[in-house]
């Protein structure tokens, strides 16, 4: 590469400096980028791609003005890039060489205030690891919006991490460069993150009180590093940042990444949409605050018997009193959204108008606490014994800020009369100079007579008095001062208009200057009361999201759940939220379930679509509801405290997603059994449907024989292998339930009710004609049906449990009635098939084919589709 210019090598020292970053380098009125970054950034952003220099050596250049560059930049960042931003900064002006560059800021994922990602009801959280010697692992979280910040240890291995991690929901992740890079690959994958590095994980001294309640050195380190990170790339105030909190992550019920997308607990598995998802159903909350716990707390359900029952208690008080509640909600909708206030006061970004909405906010919370009280006054010591006093703040905004201030906090017009005493001088003698000018206007046209005579005013000159040339000759010689002679007029001045001019124009530059200045010290005023703010914000959001329970607990009928630490479940007419919100009302129907010892495994069949997933996931729903301290959608619900959940869905059923094959079927499987205990629930919907029968089936067992001998888990596992139905009388704690379904003139009605039992035939056509399979193909397909059923048992019996615990199955020896199946009957003689072939032969030869194809099918290592697949091609065959 040829000699850069100096200002080229300036741009490559910094680049070097943030090589994960687009190096946004300013150039006068533009942000350049330049090499690889600006023939990325041309590509993400759509913008033109130029060079600079000449021929060969010609570097690839993009830019934006400076003035718009925020959009350019939010774009990259919301596509989980990060974004440096290069200024000048010292004035080119006095500069000697070439003008002196730094960055000044970084924008990434975790750490952006502002824009589309910042959503309402959304932490946007920054994480970071750390991994000790001891393989013991530090988490620390902080959502910059708002200060939160939070930090937890724990012990295990790369799923561990992984599942503490996806609960954090961050968008960007801090690690040391000493992690693993296959680890950071598969966190990149599995959460979507961006990751960064920082090696320095010393507390910055300045922060010292944020950790004082971290008695473990771990878990400062942890901190220390994300921290330190903030530090390096805000290079700003960081004062809002919250007390740290440490939290134990065994408190807290154990979702794992995949149960939580299975459940669909906050956005639906294939959309990613909250429309659908379980926190659209119970989120009732009217403040942002509000919004953001809840979603916290459902990713976080509890343990803790007395917290989950304080919160049900809440819920029963705000039941009571519809109205009392709904006059509650009003009050706390006018509440803005005083975390982030707090955070954007302390940053200094904040305006003159979010401080009047911080006003009318503080103005509603004696209100709000007299309501809250008077519902129970135990709320008052639970919600409001720690109350800051906000008087003093109320009345300093009232004083100080106009009511509808402008959003710039440039150009002046924020600050109250009467606020301070100079400011309200220099608006006087704006004002009055103003009234002067416009008085001296018309005393000018009365004495001279000339009407069109006017005073005016531009940058150059100042005010002026202008005469036109017509009129030139009415003015008497000497009266003013000639200015300046433009073709039809000419413009005066006098000293006393000289005079008031230099105290209005000073006045008013001042002004704005001044009100600036005043608002930036009223806002380091405010700045002392961010701590009051954010501990008032939770619980206000707290309360919202209490009263958003009670509300759609009262407009579902939902009903207080019985929870014990240890216990059965017992649940009359149990709803599945979400399903029963989106069909037709009335329509759903209610399902009892009970697990209690002697029938802790539920092994349910049915009909395809007959309601079986719906039901093992009402289930978890309900207890995830229950433990986060929401009534549930039941006549009565009895439920243990789960400490985990696992959902686990067979590889086949998740195929849509692209993601799905049965390794992971297989190892999400593994880490449900080496991690459960006899505390969880496990769902397994279908397992052992991503390979072929016998495979499935086999699994299938010994992976229920190995829950009920070794774990004691609560389970529900549906399958359609209807054979399974008989480890029912081998397990002891295993029942068979199933989904009805009737046939009412030839079609199928799914009644949605579980009932004990095993299911008599799976129907599976009559979803196919549901689903309006050509006629052809399901009529057919009844015929084979109907031929099969009256073969031989096509599919061996479960396997005696007492050959299994002399003599653990072969995979041979349960492969080994595959030869008996054949379409027309197991183990054909060499007659018999010869026979058939000459029967064959009076078929013609398209018929004979399709007879061929079928008895030569492979049936057993087939899936259902192919199958399918299969009978269709016959009958196109045959057309
Ligand atoms: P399966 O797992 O047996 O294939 P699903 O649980 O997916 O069936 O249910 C299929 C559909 O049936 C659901 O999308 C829902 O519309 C309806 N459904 C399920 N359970 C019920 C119920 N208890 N009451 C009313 N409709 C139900």
């Amino acid at each position: 590469m040829a000699q850069l210019t100096p200002m080229m090598q300036q741009y490559v020292d910094i680049k070097a400096q943030h090589q994960d970053a687009f190096l946004f380098f300013r150039l006068g009125d533009f942000y350049e980028m330049f090499f690889d970054d600006a023939i990325k950034a041309a590509q993400e952003l759509e913008i033109t791609l130029t060079g600079r220099g000449q021929g060969e050596e010609r570097i690839p250049m993009c830019g934006v003005p400076y003035h718009s560059a925020d959009q350019y930049m939010s774009r990259l960042v919301e596509k989980g890039y990060k974004v440096a931003i290069c200024e000048q900064v010292e004035d080119p002006k006095v500069a000697k060489g070439v003008v002196k560059r730094e960055v000044v800021k970084m924008l990434t994922p975790g750490t952006i205030m502002e824009g589309k990602m910042i959503r309402e009801k959304e932490n946007n959280y920054l994480a970071s690891f750390t991994i000790f010697e001891d393989e013991s692992m530090g988490i620390a979280r902080c959502d910059l919006t708002t200060g939160e910040g939070a930090v937890t240890l724990i012990q295990g291995g790369q799923a561990e991490l992984i599942q503490e991690l996806s609960a954090t929901g961050a968008k960007e992740l801090v690690v040391s460069k000493e992690v693993n890079s296959e680890l950071l690959q598969e966190l990149e994958r599995t959460l979507a993150v961006t990751i960064s590095h920082e090696e320095e994980a010393e507390l910055n001294g300045r922060y010292v009180h944020l950790v004082k309640e971290l008695t473990q050195s771990k878990l400062v380190t942890t901190y220390a590093r994300l921290l330190q990170y903030l530090i390096r790339t805000q290079k700003r105030s960081l004062d809002h940042l919250q007390k740290v909190e440490w939290y134990h992550a065994e408190e807290y019920m154990k979702l794992d990444l995949h149960s939580k997308r299975n459940l669909e607990l906050v956005e639906t598995l294939r959309e990613k949409k909250k429309k659908g998802s379980l926190l659209s159903i119970v989120d009732h909350t009217v403040t942002a605050m509000g919004g953001r716990l809840i979603k916290r707390w459902i990713e976080r359900p509890l343990l803790n018997e007395s917290a989950i029952e304080k919160r049900h208690e809440a819920v029963t008080v705000f039941l009571e009193d519809y109205f009392a509640r709904e006059e509650l909600r009003d009050e706390l909708r006018q509440v803005y959204d005083l975390e982030r206030l707090a955070g954007r006061i302390a940053y200094g970004n904040v305006n003159a108008r979010e401080l009047i909405q911080l006003k009318k906010s503080l103005q509603k919370i004696p209100l709000i606490e007299e309501m809250v009280t008077k519902l129970d006054p135990s709320f008052q010591e639970r919600w409001f014994h720690d109350q800051a006093p906000f008087e003093d703040l109320i009345d300093l905004l009232e004083r100080s800020i106009v009511e509808d201030p402008p959003i710039s906090i440039k150009d002046g017009g924020m600050i109250q009369e009467g606020f301070h005493g100079e400011l309200d001088t220099y608006r006087d003698a704006s004002v009055n100079g103003k009234k002067w000018i416009a008085e001296l206007e018309r005393r000018e046209r009365q004495e001279t007579g000339i009407k069109s005579l006017k005073v005016g005013f531009n940058k150059v000159f100042g005010y002026y008095l202008e005469v036109t040339r017509a009129n030139r000759h009415l003015l008497e010689e000497g009266r003013y001062e000639r200015k300046q002679t433009l073709t039809n007029s000419e413009r005066f001045v006098t000293p006393e208009l000289k005079e008031k001019e230099a105290l209005i124009l000073e006045a008013e530059e001042k002004m704005e200057q001044l009100e600036y200045d005043l608002f930036v010290m009223i806002r380091e005023q405010v700045k002392e009361y961010v701590p009051h703010l954010q501990s008032l914000a939770h619980k206000i959001s707290e309360i919202d999201v209490l009263l958003g329970f009670a509300t759609v607990s009262e407009k579902q009928h939902y009903t207080k759940p019985i929870l014990q630490p240890v216990g059965d479940v017992f649940i009359e007419g149990g709803r599945h939220p979400v399903v029963e919100s989106v069909i037709p009302k009335g329509e759903y129907v209610a399902n009892d379930v009970k697990l209690y010892p002697g029938r802790e495994m539920l092994l349910i069949t049915g009909p395809n679509m007959a309601g079986k997933s719906t039901y093992m996931r009402q289930l978890a729903l309900l207890s995830v509801m229950g433990q986060i301290g929401c009534f549930v959608p039941a006549d009565r619900a009895e439920l243990p405290i789960f400490d985990q959940i696992f959902t686990r869905i067979g590889a086949a059923d998740d195929l849509a997603s692209g993601q799905s094959t049965f390794m992971v079927e297989m190892l999400e499987t593994q880490y449900a059994l080496a991690k459960a205990t006899e505390c969880s629930l496990i769902l397994l919907d279908e397992i052992g449907r991503g390979t072929s029968t016998y495979d499935g089936m086999a699994l299938a067992q010994a992976i229920i024989e190995y829950i009920h001998d070794e774990i004691g888990a609560k389970t529900l596992f549906s399958t359609h292998y209807h054979e399974l139905t008989a480890l029912a009388d081998q397990l002891e704690h295993v029942q068979n339930v199933h989904v009805s379904a009737v046939e009412e003139n030839g079609t199928v009605v799914f009644l949605h009710k579980v009932i004990d039992g095993q299911a008599d035939r799976s129907y599976g056509i009559y979803v196919a004609q549901l689903a309006e399979l050509p006629r052809m193909v399901t009529d057919r397909a009844e015929v084979l049906l109907r031929e099969l059923e009256g073969q031989k048992q096509p599919l061996p019996n479960v396997i005696e449990r007492s050959i299994q615990e002399t003599q653990p199955p072969q995979l041979d020896e349960v492969k080994e009635p595959q030869r008996q199946l054949s379409l027309f009957g197991e183990e054909i003689t060499a007659e018999e098939r010869k026979a058939q072939q000459s029967k064959a032969k009076k078929l013609d030869p398209r018929e004979q084919q399709v007879i061929k194809k079928i008895s030569e099918a492979d049936l057993l290592n087939l899936s259902p589709f192919e199958v399918m697949k299969l009978i269709n091609d016959c009958q196109q065959q045959l057309k």
